[in-house]
């Protein structure tokens, strides 16, 4: 791969795409609502929309197809960071390499045990371990031994039943060994699609190496990790350009391993402590901007899912969730060690939503969200190319639907405050009856009541 000429080939489809009349549009929208997805002269057209009226019929068309595909299902989960450590200077991260005003921590084990005793403790059973890049104090023997406490550690009935990981890129046979210790997705995200920006975000350390970075999805399924998390770090330039650039590596991955990404993700960029370019990023992506890609992309990958962090507020993030995200992060902290210490600026980035999470266990459920903590497919072996064709509407009623109706019971059993029980238990009550497999729904309420008399883990 040139990626001089990658890069020139998606800045002439955004040229040649740069407007769509009224008539276009409609058909476009017409076609995403065949949930095949979009081409990228599709989406390059889609971006250039302004016209008012027609972003709103964007965000209806985003509105049904999340609607039709996920249904009001939210997977949950939360951040772990272990170390703040970086050979690295990424110029818009507060762990790059020569910031001083943040103090560096690496946890040990036990102080990774006690984070994820803190995480249980709030009902989740999916955590994202992100590490920064340090060849001594982030080795892969480290991650392996990070990953075994996440897994072994338990209190009570609370386990974490996926563990996905967001560190550097690696080898094959690192990420063999990642595999071999069982994570879920590995994730890592290009930050900028766009060489010549790449180079100046990143002056120094492994991380400068724009290729290395472009090509580790293909190394981590060749060693056979084949659930991936990709995304571009929204305001470093163009949003127009890192989208299209964003699904034209899901397109890439899609053609040579037969599966696209399981998951992209859309940070925007935060202020982080001693990060000039964070408080004024070169290119601010507005909140419009960003409704709009997220429709876009909900319309281009209808079957990927998509992730949004603690990084926006809880406002405009129940506003998002609708237009097509499939999973967001709870009760987050992103300070080495916050779970345990609290919040001491020494963080990656600012968090916008400081919600607990049983406040936001209520306020989804309030919302008519079902928020699920499952993690089914993974364990089932429904991973990469199977959970592809099982991500059908159809299919996804008759797993992900009841498999979230039991993990809500589990939170409403073990965590939930009374309140939220007693709204979660309507919930579940009205949602049992649009299982739409009578068989399905009888199973599903003999297991609500095996959940309600202390069995766990129970899933399809
Ligand atoms: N060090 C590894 C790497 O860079 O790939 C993994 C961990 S890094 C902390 C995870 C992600 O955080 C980065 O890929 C970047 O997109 C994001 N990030 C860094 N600084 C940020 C900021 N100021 N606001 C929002 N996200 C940021
Ligand atoms: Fe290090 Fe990752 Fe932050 Fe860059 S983004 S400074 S590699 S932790």
């Amino acid at each position: 791969m040139d990626p001089i000429q990658t890069s020139n080939h998606i800045k002439d489809i955004l040229s040649q795409n740069a407007t769509a009349d009224v008539k276009q549009v409609r058909e476009l929208l017409a076609k995403a609502r065949e949930l095949k997805g979009l081409t990228l002269q599709d989406v390059a057209a889609l971006l250039s929309v302004d016209d008012e009226t027609l972003l709103e019929e964007m965000f209806h068309t985003a509105r049904e197809i999340k609607e039709t595909i996920y249904g009001n299902r939210i997977v949950l989960f939360a951040p772990l960071y272990i170390s703040s450590e970086c050979a690295n200077n990424c110029l818009y991260c507060a762990f790059r390499r020569s910031n001083k005003e943040i103090v560096r921590t690496t946890l040990n084990q036990k102080q990774i045990a006690d984070e994820i005793e803190v995480i249980l403790k709030m009902g989740h059973k999916r955590v994202l371990l992100v590490a920064g890049e340090h060849p001594v104090r982030c080795s892969i023997e480290y991650m392996e031994e990070s990953i075994k406490t996440v897994y072994e550690t338990k209190v009570g009935k609370g386990e974490i039943r996926r563990l996905n990981v967001n560190c550097a890129p690696l080898e094959v046979e690192d990420f063999r060994r990642l595999k071999a210790a069982n994570i879920g997705t590995y994730q890592c995200f290009q930050e900028t699609y766009d060489p010549e920006v790449y180079k100046v975000m990143h002056p120094s350390g492994p991380k400068s190496d724009y290729l290395y970075r472009r090509t580790v999805m293909e190394r981590a399924m060749e060693a056979g990790i084949d659930d991936v998390g990709i995304g571009p770090l929204l305001g470093l330039t163009d949003y127009r350009f890192e989208v299209l650039s964003t699904l034209a590596h899901s397109q890439e991955l899609d053609e040579k391993f037969g599966v696209g990404p399981h998951t992209i993700s859309i940070p925007r960029i935060e202020p982080a402590t001693g990060v000039e370019i964070s408080e004024n990023p070169p290119h601010v992506v507005s909140d419009l901007d960003f409704k709009k890609l997220v429709a876009i992309l909900r319309m281009a990958v209808p079957y990927t899912g998509m992730i949004l962090s603690t990084r926006e507020s809880p406002a405009f993030r129940d506003e998002v969730i609708k237009l097509g995200i499939s999973q967001i992060s709870a009760a987050s902290r992103v300070d080495v060690g916050g779970y345990v210490m609290g919040d001491r600026k020494d963080g990656q980035f600012s968090v916008g939503d400081h919600r607990s999470m049983d406040e936001i266990m209520q306020e989804l459920l309030s919302d008519g969200y079902v928020p699920s903590f499952c993690t089914g497919c993974y364990r089932l072996g429904r991973t990469g190319h199977d959970f592809m064709d099982l991500a059908k509407p159809g299919m996804i009623k008759i797993f992900c639907h009841p498999n979230a109706l039991l993990t809500l019971k589990e939170y409403l059993e073990d965590y939930a405050t009374p309140e939220t029980k007693a709204i979660g238990e309507k919930v579940i009550a009205a949602e049992l009856n649009s299982i739409p497999s009578e068989e399905r729904r009888k199973v599903t309420l003999e297991r609500l009541k095996e959940i309600e008399s202390g069995k766990r883990d129970l899933y399809f």
